[in-house]
């Protein structure tokens, strides 16, 4: 019986011993039972380190000074996404910093069809490219795009104005709107936060899988709070501390806790072991999958540009290969079956034209 209030997912994220233990493994039995046995791979395309957003703890950060700026070219995408489509993958994601010229929109709208007719319409295609208008996320969807990843980050407002700078570019309700505006254009979404952020409390964390649950995501991709030398929000927390590796390690610790609980609380949607567990432990996104994860996200980026989209210290560069090792799905998109229940409850229900 799971206690959605504050209190009760508060007591299960602190769980320890064999407590936490039975909380895992009941994680990964439901795991196995509503969201499938296997794993499921999305090749990672980071198309672009350009942005036009500030937010205080991201390596890309539009005045950060440590990386190179690039924006991969039509070919380096499509070679890519031919790469996972030849590979069995069954999606890619295309992410990069928050741009909304019409240069890029058109661009992205162009390159999603491509990738559709290279792989006959089967490859998935996630898209995390921000905050966009719904006529943006419309068109994007009518190109062919199906899932959209856009992070709360953490849903707190006043943790969130802590972490952002206070202009308009980076409001809370407007991030919260845009997660609503792509519920209406049909896509899959996705949501997650940050995990061990300066001043974050369990509690807080408790409330991120309450507005996880209200929100009825399809998807979740979180992951622990890694500081990135230079930015803001770095220097912040290393003067509280942070960013040691004890720090580091309990914020893992939590991370996996989140993921059990959101598995539990959520048992159909997927759920991704993110790139940033495994800056902490090598074994990090492993673990993730051992306690209730279901998606991981190879990088498919070309080497020459991985190293600037640095968004925190110690980023891998590869995908540790024991999870390749697991009983991967190959050559399935892995749509969220919380999704595609919900498609089937509206249309059941004559929500779309029969
Ligand atoms: N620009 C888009 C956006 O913000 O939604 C997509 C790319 S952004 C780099 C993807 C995610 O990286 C963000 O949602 C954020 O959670 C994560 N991220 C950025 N800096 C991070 C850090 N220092 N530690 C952990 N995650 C970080
Ligand atoms: Fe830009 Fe996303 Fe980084 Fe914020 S998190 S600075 S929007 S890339």
């Amino acid at each position: 019986m799971v206690h959605l209030s504050v209190a009760g997912i508060r007591e299960m994220l602190e769980s320890t011993g064999s407590v936490r233990e039975d909380l895992f493994r009941q994680a990964l039995r439901l795991k196995k039972e509503a969201a499938g046995e296997g794993i499921y791979l999305r090749g990672l395309i980071e198309f672009s380190n350009v942005c036009r957003k500030n937010c205080l703890y991201c390596g890309i950060r539009r005045e950060g000074t440590r990386v190179g700026r690039y924006t991969l070219t039509d070919a380096q995408v499509l070679d890519a996404a031919q790469y996972a489509w030849r590979k069995g993958y069954g999606s890619v994601v295309l992410q990069a910093g928050e741009q909304v010229s019409e240069g890029f929109i058109a661009r992205i709208e162009r390159l999603v069809g491509e990738i559709g007719d290279l792989s006959n319409g089967e490859l998935g295609i996630t898209l995390s490219l921000g905050e966009q208008s719904a006529v943006t996320y419309r068109r994007w969807r009518k190109a062919g795009a199906h899932r959209y990843l856009l992070r709360i980050e953490s849903s707190s407002p006043e943790l969130y104005a802590r972490i952002h700078p206070d202009d308009s570019r980076h409001c809370y309700e407007d991030r919260v709107r845009a997660l609503e505006s792509l519920r209406k254009e049909g896509y899959q979404v996705g949501t997650g936060v940050m995990i061990g952020l300066p001043g974050q409390t369990t509690s807080d964390l408790a409330r991120d899988i309450l507005f996880m649950k209200r929100l009825d995501i399809d998807m979740c991709g979180m992951g622990p709070y890694v500081e990135c030398a230079g930015t803001p929000l770095a220097a912040y927390s290393e003067a509280q501390g942070g960013g040691t590796k004890e720090v580091l390690h309990e914020r893992l610790e939590m991370t996996l806790n989140m993921i059990a609980v959101l598995r539990i609380v959520m048992p159909d949607i997927n759920i991704a072991a993110t790139t940033a567990l495994q800056a902490i432990d090598a074994g990090g996104r492993l673990r993730a999958v051992e306690c209730g994860a279901n998606v991981v996200m190879p990088n498919l980026s070309p080497q020459e540009v991985r190293e600037n989209y640095a968004l925190y210290d110690n980023k891998p560069l590869a995908l540790d290969s024991r999870i390749l090792e697991q009983s991967v799905c190959y050559g399935e998109r892995g749509d969220s079956q919380h999704f595609k229940k919900r498609e089937k409850t509206a249309w059941n229900s004559g929500k779309y034209p029969k």
